[in-house]
């Protein structure tokens, strides 16, 4: 299924990504109505004014915004214009069109990846990631498709990848510290692993299909367990390395010039 996505200047992708803002104006209408990818542009919207307080409180205490990435996923409920100067949203500027988004879900991680103007449908590599942090079933089959209960049936050739990286996070996860937190709001279908190494957090989403690799991880429910500490997939993977490179946790800035030192 092709996805849509809507290229969104900041901070107005991260005021839809945390519900504030439920409108976003456009000069045209859309007669598309479905899932939608929020992506947040590369460039931001520096004379942006935002129309509430809760959107502005929100703003102060946001650390640093994504750019250049998919940051959320939501449903594009309608594109309507409202008559007059009152509109149906503070969000809402009067004369534009209002695509009216609901059912956000902040991604766990950003997705990087290239924006358009208007509706653009996602690359099938980007897909595949999205899927990832959705769980497959929601990706593949919106709505009342039939579940996934019975499997997922031949097509996914990323199948075997996932479950193939599924098995190196588990022997990871009896290297360090590890929690699997289940019922995530960001992604239900899908748990979550969290890792605490000396380089800093990892986290994984798991697929339902490889949870059973998973036996030797406790596990707990949302809002129980680690919270996530906003690191990026790169940061992710930068972590990874120097774990790999030895140079995280006690070894400070002079790492042992020869083996067999302290
Ligand atoms: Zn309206």
């Amino acid at each position: 299924m092709a996805v849509k996505a809507l290229s969104v200047q900041q901070p107005w992708a991260h005021l839809i990504t945390i519900g504030a803002k439920d409108i976003e104006n456009r000069s045209r209408r859309t007669t598309y109505r479905g899932p939608i990818a929020i992506h947040a542009s590369l460039r931001a919207d520096r004379d942006a004014r935002v129309p509430t307080e809760q959107g502005r409180a929100a703003l102060r205490t946001a650390g640093d915004l994504a750019f250049g990435a998919i940051i959320a996923v939501a449903q594009l409920t309608d594109s309507h214009q409202c008559p007059g100067k009152r509109t149906c949203s503070p969000w809402a500027v009067p004369g534009m069109w209002h695509w009216r988004l609901s059912e956000i879900r902040a991604l766990p991680e950003p997705i990087a990846c290239t924006g358009a103007l208007g509706l653009w449908t996602i690359p099938p590599g980007v897909q595949a990631a999205l899927a990832d942090q959705l769980g497959d079933a929601e990706a593949e089959a919106p709505g009342d498709g039939p579940d996934d209960g019975a499997g997922d049936g031949p097509a996914d050739p990323l199948r075997s990848v996932y479950a193939e990286r599924a098995a190196l996070i588990a022997y990871l996860a009896g290297q360090h510290p590890a929690v699997i937190v289940e019922n995530d709001l960001s992604a239900p279908d899908m748990a979550l692993i969290y890792l605490d190494t000396p380089a800093g957090q990892l986290s994984w989403h798991l697929h339902p299909h490889d949870l059973h690799l998973f036996d030797h991880v406790a596990r707990v429910t949302a809002p129980a367990g680690p919270v996530w500490d906003g690191h990026s997939t790169d940061e992710k993977y930068r972590r990874l390395r120097r774990l790999v490179n030895g140079s995280a946790g006690s070894a400070r800035h002079d790492r042992p010039s020869s083996p067999g030192g302290p």
